[in-house]
């Protein structure tokens, strides 16, 4: 991001000129006001029998559908979506493919030291799985497989991307270490004193790549129905059931794919909580404002040593999508749409942009919005089954699921019963995260974090007793 001194200088004037940039904003996600958006599925009618059923129409449930049809095209599935394919993270994110399993590699050594290697493959092998399945059934996604700059705006975050370049180097990863100089080479900002390129990374359009998924379902048969709720999952005899407002689905099998909503599992209920997340995309950029940025190589951006993080990257008409620092909490664990539009947050990320890029003084916003994130407290997914193993679920992405929720798909078909292999024996999927505490305490610890967290982030990183206590139990918290 900025130095602290910068960012001590959002004067009346800069606050003043962001809010105005960003006022006309449309209040929606960039991704899904688009023109390639489909038509949407008619809702189930009638009771209905299939072998696999799968809750939720974003991408932990295309890919399930899509690796199941795959893996035996006999097998007869079904997909309900209680709104539209993609509407929520899936079609509303930042489009960072990241090929990382655990939320970053310091963070997998830390969590997995016997197996992030092996996590570390995993993830690589599944990032080329998602290319290869993008080719394969022509997505028409934007994919840039660009990489992405963590940035260094202030001397410590320097040294801690000083750190994880070692970590890095402990794996088999693509990384170019850029001083001063060359980071500001590849993109012009006054504010950057350092920059790790990880290059296993790719850019997206989320929503043509939930719309794209779901394409390639339909093409093998997966049946789809969206405007479709599910609830009171059950059994039923030898099967399982859930009941929908058109009627009764039973199948021998179920994939839950419902990322931060309400769990249809009571048993899930604590283990993620909904944190929203915000983004702003401005105007398509002028030849001029394009060339006074450089970023010719079009990489994604992020700050991601702060622990209240931007990122950034360019769409594929030259707008710029600006995300992240707040990360927000509502009390009781609520979910509702008049939550994914906080102008206070929209001004500060915009003063944020400004900073950073000087030079786009006139560029205005036109799209600002936010979404929920299922945090669990370690940040990255977990699995398991229910029901005597016949339904399976993949949750607690974190923020960090556009490319994971591939593999958490694979996992939790696996896990379902559909085959094999060596996945559910590794730590990541045999163990769970600490479940959050019930309200009030809830509240208090997620706040405490986040005023924490800021504190940090303006005192060269360093962590309080609160945060060093988290640490050492193991526990996170983020967007
Ligand atoms: C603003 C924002 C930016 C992000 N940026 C990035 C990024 O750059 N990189 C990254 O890796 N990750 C990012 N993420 C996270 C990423 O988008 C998610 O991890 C990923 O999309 C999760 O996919 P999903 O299918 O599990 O969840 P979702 O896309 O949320 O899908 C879950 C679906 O289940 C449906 N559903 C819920 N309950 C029911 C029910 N009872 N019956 C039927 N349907 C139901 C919902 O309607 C929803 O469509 C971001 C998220 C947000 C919000």
């Amino acid at each position: 991001m900025m130095s602290n001194t910068t960012r001590d200088r959002t004067d009346a004037s800069l606050r003043h000129a962001s809010a105005r940039a960003v006022q006309d904003a449309l209040p929606a996600p960039f991704w899904l006001d688009s023109p390639a958006a489909p038509e949407p599925h008619a809702p189930l009618e009638g009771d209905h029998e299939c072998e696999l059923a799968v809750v939720g129409g974003g991408y932990t449930g295309l890919w399930a559908a899509l690796l199941a049809k795959e893996r035996d095209p006999s097998t007869d599935v079904l997909l309900v979506e209680a709104d539209r394919i993609g509407w929520q993270a899936s079609g509303r994110n930042g489009g960072f493919c990241m090929w990382s399993l655990t939320h970053g590699a310091k963070h997998g050594f830390d969590l997995f030291p016997d197996e992030n290697e092996r996590l570390d493959q995993l993830g690589m092998a599944n990032l080329d799985e998602i290319e290869r399945a993008v080719a394969k059934y022509g997505i028409d996604c934007g994919w840039e497989r660009t990489g992405d700059i963590e940035v260094a705006t202030e001397p410590w975050e320097a040294a801690k991307l000083e750190e994880k370049r070692e970590v890095w180097a402990r794996l088999d990863q693509r990384i170019t270490w850029l001083d001063r100089e060359a980071v500001r080479a590849e993109i012009a900002s006054p504010t950057y004193l350092a920059g790790l390129w990880l290059m296993n990374v790719a850019l997206v359009d989320p929503a043509r790549l939930a719309w794209g998924l779901a394409r390639a379902c339909e093409q093998l048969g997966v049946r789809i129905h969206e405007h479709t709720p599910a609830s009171d999952l059950r059994r039923a005899g030898s099967a399982v059931a859930f009941t929908t407002p058109g009627g009764t689905v039973r199948a021998r099998r179920v994939v839950l794919a419902t990322n931060a909503f309400p769990p249809l599992l009571r048993r899930l209920k604590l283990r993620t909580v909904p944190i929203y997340d915000y983004a702003l995309v401005t105007e398509p950029l002028s030849r001029e404002q394009r060339e006074a940025i450089g970023w010719r190589r079009r990489q994604g951006v992020s700050d991601g040593e702060r622990n209240q993080f931007h990122y950034y990257r360019l769409t594929q008409d030259d707008r710029i999508l600006w995300g992240g620092y707040d990360a927000i909490y509502h009390y009781g664990s609520r979910i509702r749409p008049q939550f994914e539009q906080r102008p206070t947050t929209f001004n500060k990320l915009a003063e944020h942009f400004f900073v950073t890029f000087p030079q786009l003084e006139d560029v205005r916003f036109t799209h600002a919005w936010g979404g929920v994130i299922d945090t669990c407290t370690r940040l990255c997914p977990f699995f398991g089954t229910a029901m005597g193993g016949q339904v399976a679920y993949a949750l607690g992405y974190t923020g960090n699921g556009v490319a994971s929720s591939r593999f958490g798909a694979q996992v939790a078909l696996e896990l379902s019963g559909q085959g094999r292999s060596s996945l559910s024996e590794l730590a990541l999927v045999r163990t769970k995260p600490i479940p959050w505490p019930p309200e009030p305490l809830r509240f208090g610890a997620i706040e405490l974090t986040r005023w924490s967290f800021a504190h940090a982030d303006s005192h060269n990183g360093r962590r309080n007793l609160w945060l060093r206590l988290l640490d050492r139990i193991g526990v996170g918290f983020g967007s």
